[in-house]
């Protein structure tokens, strides 16, 4: 590896293996894990973290068809649910044996038709998505009978498995309408499984859901996305994990700003005073969003504060450390912590799963593994 590289995100395998774990605790020894590596695995890297837990999982899902052939391309056998595909994915999906979540009774006549073309294609594994109140993607209830009546007509395609998704798992004050969506799913199993030559297994849960309903909703299999990267849904539950992203820098260059003076483009940050500030090779093309600029953002150097002045630039941000014993060349901490990410996108009305999926992949990932 080259190591020409001074911005980077480090990504802590190890810490990855502790979340793992920390959700499987909370489980039933016998519930499946589907492991949600979508978007890159939320920023870092889906083919590595995928070969990292693909022993130690059951599933794992992507949002779209080119994410799930990059997976087999890197060598994961492990199953892949891809949770958003549309008729033109469908062949391939065959071809490189991954999963469909079907969530309309259009997509399931054309699954149907497009693995009956195949020569011999027997139970093709198919995942059918029910919608109960997310209002996004899937079946609703009075699609079951249509449903049974396609499947049972045929043998190219099997359900494997039936799921559907909580709108506000996260959000204690949204309970009765959680209990109200677990509810519906479990009307519609009821109502569709007994009408179909196998059985398949059911899901409900993602992170957030796991933590507030692994009680109502656990089911046969979970659907483990943030969690793995070491956010959970409350402060509390997040300091439980452990922090699997750094992001870190060095300082390029530091000037002294007299009063008067201004930072930046567009002249935004004027000082009032005397002030020292510290520039750093990071910027909104990294995934360093311009709705930090001004002061909403700050970096760590030497343990303190820096917020960042003025706007943020392509590739630059620079910062205030009037404050911080600090020289050219020492260490920054852009993303610090699982603590420092949450209250930095609080001040930009994001979440961190924004911040992590749009770390751009023109930084350097590096593994930690000890
Ligand atoms: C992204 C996604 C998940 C994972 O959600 P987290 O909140 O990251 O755990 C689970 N299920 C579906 C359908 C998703 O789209």
């Amino acid at each position: 590896m080259e190591n020409n590289h001074i911005t980077i995100l480090n990504i802590d395998l190890n810490a990855v293996d502790f979340n793992l774990n920390y959700f499987k605790s909370k489980l039933k020894t016998t519930t499946k894990i589907l492991a949600v590596v979508k978007a890159f695995g939320y920023g870092s890297s889906s083919f590595e973290i995928a070969k990292h837990i693909a022993s130690k999982v059951d599933y794992f899902a992507v949002a779209y068809l080119d994410e799930g052939i990059a997976l087999r391309n890197a060598g994961i056998k492990t199953p892949i649910l891809v949770l958003h595909p549309q008729k033109v994915n469908l062949q391939k999906m065959i071809d490189y044996n991954l999963e469909p979540t079907i969530y309309s009774v259009q997509l399931l006549k054309d699954i149907i038709e497009i693995a009956q073309t195949n020569e011999g294609l027997k139970n093709y594994p198919i995942h059918l998505k029910f919608n109960t109140g997310l209002n996004r993607l899937g079946f609703a209830k009075k699609d079951c009978l249509e449903i049974s009546t396609l499947i049972n007509n045929q043998d190219a395609v099997q359900i494997t498995s039936i799921f559907s998704h909580i709108a506000a798992s996260e959000d204690l004050n949204e309970r009765a309408f959680t209990l109200q969506q677990i509810n519906s799913f479990k009307n519609i199993s009821s109502e569709l499984i007994p009408t179909l030559k196998n059985k398949p297994f059911q899901h409900m849960l993602n992170t957030s859901g796991i933590i507030n309903y692994a009680e109502e909703a656990q089911f046969d299999m979970v659907r483990l996305g943030i969690g793995l990267y070491g956010f959970g849904n409350a402060t509390e539950k997040t300091n439980q994990l452990k922090n699997v992203f750094t992001l870190s820098s060095v300082i390029s260059q530091i000037h002294t700003i007299e009063k008067g003076d201004s930072v930046g483009y567009n002249r935004s940050f004027m000082a009032q005073s005397t002030i020292k500030s510290a520039t750093i090779p990071i910027g909104h093309a990294d995934g360093i969003s311009r709705q930090f600029g001004k002061g909403k953002g700050y970096v760590y150097i030497n343990n303190k504060k820096a917020p960042i002045l003025g706007n943020v630039c392509m590739d630059v941000i620079m910062v205030n450390v009037t404050d911080i014993d600090c020289n050219e060349g020492d260490e920054v901490f852009i993303y610090k912590n699982q603590q420092h990410m949450e209250d930095l996108a609080k001040n930009i009305n994001s979440i961190p799963y924004e911040l992590l999926t749009a770390i751009s992949q023109r930084i350097k990932r590096i593994f930690t593994k000890f």
